[in-house]
């Protein structure tokens, strides 16, 4: 029989990528918020870390749920010469929502900084809640460094600012197909399918 799986996040840049990297998966049907705009407002992120976060998302939306399996994510980009800042902060870096102010600040808070000081990692951690209460995480990361200035029109968020290791482009400047063989979330999201697999 089909289980059922409901993937909420608020966050439609996130959305995509998650519809694109799961899509395929068998023996489960795949649901995201979609039907339930407006009727509940996403929880106030008040964990310590990643895998707080994404267990009070999944826990939230997880009331609406029916009986289904929830996944959540929380994800962010975690800057060495700024002792891990924006980090789980990064949906809301300096006060700042829109994608392009939070870049720029993050930009701005680097100035100076020369190349060696520049390293950051992309974070996603995926909680999946059973409807038995049970939770399981899982997290993947990709190393990289912040350029001196933003550059790309693909993605959302940080990654016009963002150069995965090995690259001498950002995420922005990326294909979809591209961002997705390398980032943090597909490397959380394929663990999370190799447990839905077993599953199903
Ligand atoms: P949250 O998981 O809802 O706390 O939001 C995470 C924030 O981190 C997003 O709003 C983005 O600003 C940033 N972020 C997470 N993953 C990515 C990514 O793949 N590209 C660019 N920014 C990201």
């Amino acid at each position: 029989m089909t289980k059922k799986l409901l993937f909420a996040t608020s966050n439609r840049g996130k959305e995509k990528e998650i519809r694109r990297i799961l899509s395929g998966l068998q023996g489960w049907e795949l649901s995201f918020l979609d039907g339930f705009a407006g009727k509940i407002d996403p929880p106030e992120e008040t964990g310590k870390d990643y895998e707080e976060n994404a267990a009070l998302k999944a826990i939230h939306y997880g009331t609406m749920a029916g009986g289904r399996f929830v996944a959540a994510e929380d994800s962010g980009l975690s800057v060495d010469a700024l002792d891990g800042a924006p980090g789980v902060f990064s949906a809301r870096y300096e006060g700042l929502s829109e994608d392009r102010d939070k870049a720029g600040a993050l930009l701005e808070a680097m100035k100076g900084f020369p190349a060696d000081k520049r390293k950051a990692r992309f974070v996603a951690v995926v909680c999946l809640l059973s409807p038995d209460g049970k939770k399981r995480f899982f997290r993947g990361s990709v190393e990289g460094t912040i350029p001196g200035s933003a550059r790309g029109e693909g993605g959302f968020g940080y990654d016009p600012v963002f150069i995965p290791e090995g690259f001498d482009r950002t995420f922005a400047e990326m294909s979809a197909d591209e961002k997705d063989r390398l980032s943090h979330r597909r490397k959380a999201l394929e663990k999370l399918k190799e447990l839905l697999v077993e599953k199903a």
